[in-house]
């Protein structure tokens, strides 16, 4: 692990008396580029210098680390010097390397599942006065908890293909779906699903042109190869750390992408080439989103666990999986201090019209990274349960993605018993399922409605 030293440098050796004001100047590696603060030092006592370097940025202290290479005999508290010039640590900046060397950066990310567009989704989002759409109602009870993550990714199981609109069996949604998406907190989409071709080639072209005038991210589809070579491996890069996720699906319901575009299936071969790419990118951790399983199967399948063998092998370290409508277990496993692997084999529905329990939910699986000294670990998991609230309000059909957990204990929640009820009972069925199944991934709640916890987050159990 390299150590970031930081250096002050005397410009001029200045005698080293006590409460002497010093003028100090912190170098630069490359000399003619010398500047930066020029911090007044006191000097505290015989071997600290005291001063403010707050400003000295992490890319500076790189930068004098270098320096500290050409210097001999550093010393920690005092001086030490060559060619004339003097270097002297202060207190402060010891301090601030300290917090540096033991700095942890850290990553939330969340996962969602199925997002569907059934008529009668696409109906109530319907504006008749204007001829508008607007999906915003439906996942506004989301964006606190997605607000919650730096970067949230979801499933879109539609294609933008424009008017006409239709819902079940070949899907396409008006793009105010996507728009809603992503003003209510969700940054990313990942396309490669058994809908992919329903509206053909102009379909899956047009959802990935609507997409990028969003600025949303998303991988799984693509406009030909060289689309593909660019962004088959969706980064994303924050906070100190970087995350790929590649996206494949069974298949398209036997209706074929048309050249050029791409879409990416579950090949083992093509997915081994792309897991050799994936490791020449100097990522922290790498997600492999498939879209895989039976529907309607709460136990993950033959296939589901052959690939999970194969991606984990491979090097994948995370596998969210969707496709089919219902959950399916969530397990975090440790093998030893360095290695872990982390499956969730089915989000269930994010939202849809599916009204049997229990399609009518989903959940939210969040996970926290943490990097210290250049390794990166899961630090935290947990999901959410989600509920699809469809009700009556002014003559038509409303739906609303909520947290259910926070709704089933709140008094004041506007469902009618009969939905109360339902949503209980997708609650406890999915309980049932999970907390038998999991390995190490337990329940979330987010409380957003009491006003003394408005941010607060508590476990179930
Ligand atoms: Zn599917």
């Amino acid at each position: 692990m390299k150590y970031y030293s930081a250096i002050v440098i005397l410009t001029l050796l200045l005698a080293c008396s006590k409460k002497t004001v010093v003028t100090t100047t912190t170098a630069t590696a490359d000399t003619a580029r010398t500047k930066v603060a020029v911090v007044p030092l006191i000097l505290m006592n015989d071997t600290i210098f005291h001063g403010s370097l707050e400003d000295i940025d992490r890319q500076t202290i790189g930068e004098m680390d270098l320096i500290r290479d050409t210097v001999e005999s550093v010393s920690r508290y005092g001086a030490a010097g060559r060619n004339g010039a003097v270097i002297l640590y202060t207190k402060d900046y010891l301090t601030y390397l300290d917090s540096i060397e033991n700095h942890v950066d850290s990553l939330k990310l969340q996962f969602v599942g199925d997002v569907m567009g059934h008529n009668g989704q696409i109906n109530s989002a319907y504006n008749s006065k204007d001829g508008s759409y607007d999906y915003n109602p439906v996942f506004q009870q989301m964006k606190p908890l997605f607000e919650r993550a730096d970067y949230t990714l979801a499933n879109l199981e539609v294609t933008l293909a424009g008017a006409p609109y239709a819902g079940y069996p070949e899907f396409s949604s008006p793009d105010e779906l996507a728009i809603a998406l992503k003003e209510n907190g969700v940054d990313g989409l990942v396309t490669a699903n058994n809908h992919s071709c329903d509206l053909g080639g102009p379909g899956l072209v047009r959802t990935i042109r609507v997409l990028d005038s969003l600025q949303m991210d998303h991988t799984g589809t693509f406009l030909d190869s060289a689309d593909r070579a660019q962004n088959n491996l969706l980064i994303i890069d924050k906070n100190n750390i970087r995350v790929g996720v590649l996206n494949y699906t069974y298949g398209t319901n036997y209706l074929p992408n048309p050249p050029p575009t791409l879409v990416n299936r579950i090949d083992s071969a093509l997915i081994l080439n792309d897991l050799k790419d994936a490791k020449l990118a100097k990522l922290d951790k790498l997600i492999a989103f498939m879209h895989w399983g039976k529907e309607y199967q709460h136990e993950p399948n033959t296939e589901q666990l052959i690939l999970t063998s194969l991606l984990f092998d491979q090097g994948v370290d995370i596998i969210i999986g969707s496709h089919p409508h219902v959950l399916q277990k969530m397990q975090w496993i440790k093998t030893s201090d360095t290695t872990e692997y982390l499956v969730c084999f089915s989000l269930g529905n994010f939202v849809s019209d599916q009204r049997t329990a229990p399609r009518d939910g989903g959940a939210i699986f969040e996970l926290d990274l943490q990097k210290k000294h250049g390794e990166t670990h899961i630090s935290n998991t947990g999901y959410y349960l989600t509920w699809v609230h469809k009700y009556r309000k002014h003559g038509k059909n409303n739906y609303e993605v909520l947290p259910a957990a926070s709704f089933e204990t709140n008094p004041d929640s506007t469902l009618s018993p009969y939905n109360l009820h339902k949503m209980q009972s997708f609650l406890k069925g999915s309980r049932a399922l999970l907390d038998s199944s999991n390995i190490g991934i337990r329940e979330l709640k987010y409380v957003s409605n009491d006003p003394l916890e408005s941010d607060s987050l508590s476990l179930h159990k």
